[in-house]
C-alpha cells in the first residue's frame, strides 16, 4: 500500500512572514497527519523560516527547482546540496512553468535529477501534455519521452528513490481538474512504463501524484483513485483551510483519520 503524499507548491508566493504563518496554519490544521505524509514547497527565501515553523512536525520541507551542479558560477541559482543542507527532504523537478517559461530542456531536468539523488533529497519528476497534444492524441507520446528523458541513465535503486507527478499543463491553474478516470488512465501508463525502466516491485512502490486545479471539492475523488498516490497542489496550497481539507481527503483513501 503506498502511503499518499500531498505536496504544497507555494511558486513564487509568500515572503517570510506570510511564509512562517501559512506554514503554522497547516501545521496547526493538520496536528499529526495519518496516512498520509506532506511536504510543503516554498520559495527559496522563505525555507529557513518554513523550516523553523515546522521543528518537530512530521510535515517536510521541499525545493522548487535545483541546479544540476553542487557549486560554481551560477549566478541565481541553488544547488540540490544546498536545498538538502537546509532541511529539503524532495524537490520538484521539470515543472511546466519551468519548461514553458523558462525553456528548461530534458537533458537538464535530467541532470537535475541525477544532482538530486547524489546529494540524498527525492526529486519529484513532473511530466504532462498541453490541451492541443492531448486533442491530438499525444499525451501517452509526451509523457513517455518526459519520463524517459527525465530518469535516463538511472538504474532500479535510484528510480525507487523517485517520486512523479502527472501534471497535465491544461489543468494547470485553469480551475479544469483531469477527471479522476483521465488522470487514473496516464497514471497506470506510467506506472507501465516505471515498471519497464526498474521493476515490478519498484513500479508498485512509486507514488505518481496528480497536479492540475485540485481542490477541496475534488481531491477525494481523484485520490480514491487507486492509480493516484497524492496531489501536487499550487493555488488551493496558498491557504491553510483548504490545503488542510485536501490533506484530509487524501488520507482518507487509506481509511486513516487523524
Ligand atoms: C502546480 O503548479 O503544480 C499546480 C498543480 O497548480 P494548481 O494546483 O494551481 O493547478
Amino acid at each position: 500500500m503506498r502511503t499518499p503524499l500531498v505536496v504544497a507548491n507555494w511558486k513564487m508566493h509568500g515572503g517570510l512572514a506570510e511564509s512562517g504563518e501559512l506554514a503554522q496554519a497547516v501545521r496547526d490544521g493538520l496536528k499529526r497527519p495519518r496516512g498520509v505524509e506532506v511536504a510543503i514547497c516554498p520559495p527559496f527565501t522563505s525555507l529557513t523560516a518554513v523550516a523553523a515553523a515546522l521543528v518537530g512536525s512530521p510535515i517536510l520541507l521541499g525545493g522548487q527547482n535545483c541546479h544540476w551542479e553542487s557549486r560554481g558560477a551560477f549566478t541565481g541559482e541553488v544547488s540540490a546540496e544546498m536545498l538538502a543542507e537546509a532541511g529539503c527532504r524532495l524537490v520538484i523537478v521539470g515543472h511546466s512553468e519551468r519548461r514553458q517559461v523558462m525553456r528548461e530542456t530534458d537533458d537538464e531536468i535530467n541532470r537535475k535529477i541525477g544532482a538530486c539523488l547524489r546529494a540524498g533529497v527525492q526529486p519529484l519528476l513532473c511530466v504532462g501534455e498541453t490541451a492541443e497534444e492531448r486533442r491530438q492524441g499525444l499525451t501517452f507520446t509526451v509523457v513517455e519521452g518526459q519520463l524517459r528523458a527525465g530518469w535516463a541513465g538511472l538504474g532500479a535503486a535510484e528510480i525507487g528513490r523517485c517520486l512523479l507527478a502527472y501534471e497535465p499543463i491544461w489543468a494547470i491553474g485553469t480551475g479544469v481538474n483531469a477527471t479522476p478516470a483521465q488522470a487514473a488512465e496516464v497514471h497506470g501508463y506510467l506506472r507501465g512504463l516505471v515498471s519497464q525502466l526498474s521493476s515490478k516491485e519498484v513500479a508498485s512502490a512509486t507514488r505518481i501524484l496528480y497536479g492540475g486545479s485540485v481542490k477541496a471539492d475534488n481531491a477525494g475523488d481523484l485520490t480514491q483513485e487507486p492509480e493516484i498516490d497524492g496531489a501536487l497542489v499550487g493555488g488551493a496550497s496558498l491557504q491553510a483551510p483548504s490545503f488542510v481539507a485536501i490533506v484530509r481527503k487524501s488520507a482518507a483513501r487509506s481509511g486513516a483519520k487523524e
